[in-house]
């Protein structure tokens, strides 16, 4: 017997139309039913989040930068008036001016790399794909303590799971569609 999907009447296992209703769609009695496990869904909104988070990372990186160079342009103008000014300065401003540069440039790199690999961690963890990509970058997260270690740890406790080890093993052999 085949179950008609539209109102649920019984039709004969040759049956192409519904006798009750006419429809042509019938539940298959083979297929198993499509439900998502507790795990699932948990891995699911657990890799979203992450990948949100990690592109926020780097929305932060970003404002990080515009930090940066806010604060080279305001250091500079205190340094160009202690130049000219008459001021006694403990160690000569220009000095300074180049070891601060130094600094500025240092952050400034830090900051771009970190935004590079998060928006791509967070591309790779929408995508279930390059999982080992995904907990080298959460490694490097770690140092920045305190968001970054909390976020790169959380990566890494996710990314170990088996369940989700599993998901991503999935998205790299695509599951054929038909129910066999
Ligand atoms: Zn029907």
């Amino acid at each position: 017997m085949k179950k008609c999907a539209h109102c649920g009447a019984e039709n004969a296992e040759d049956a192409v139309k519904c006798q009750a209703c006419g429809t042509a769609a019938f539940f298959d009695p083979i297929a198993p039913p499509i439900t998502t496990s507790a795990t699932e869904r948990r891995d699911r909104d657990h890799l979203n989040l992450l990948s949100i988070f990690h592109f926020l990372g780097a929305a932060m990186c970003i404002c990080g930068i515009g930090a940066v160079i806010l604060h080279h342009r305001l250091m500079k103008m205190v340094f160009t008036k202690a130049m000219t000014g008459k001021h006694p300065f403990p160690v000569p401003p220009e000095d300074l001016m180049r070891l601060m540069n130094w600094g500025y440039r240092v952050a400034g790199v830090f900051l771009i790399i970190g935004f590079i690999l998060n928006l791509l961690s967070g591309f790779c963890l929408w995508q279930r794909k390059h999982r080992i990509f995904s907990l080298v970058v959460a490694g490097i997260n770690c140092v920045q303590v305190p968001i970054g270690t909390l976020l790169g740890v959380f990566t890494i406790i996710v990314l170990s799971r088996t369940s989700v080890r599993e998901v991503y093993n999935k998205s790299y052999s695509p599951r054929p569609d038909n129910h066999v």
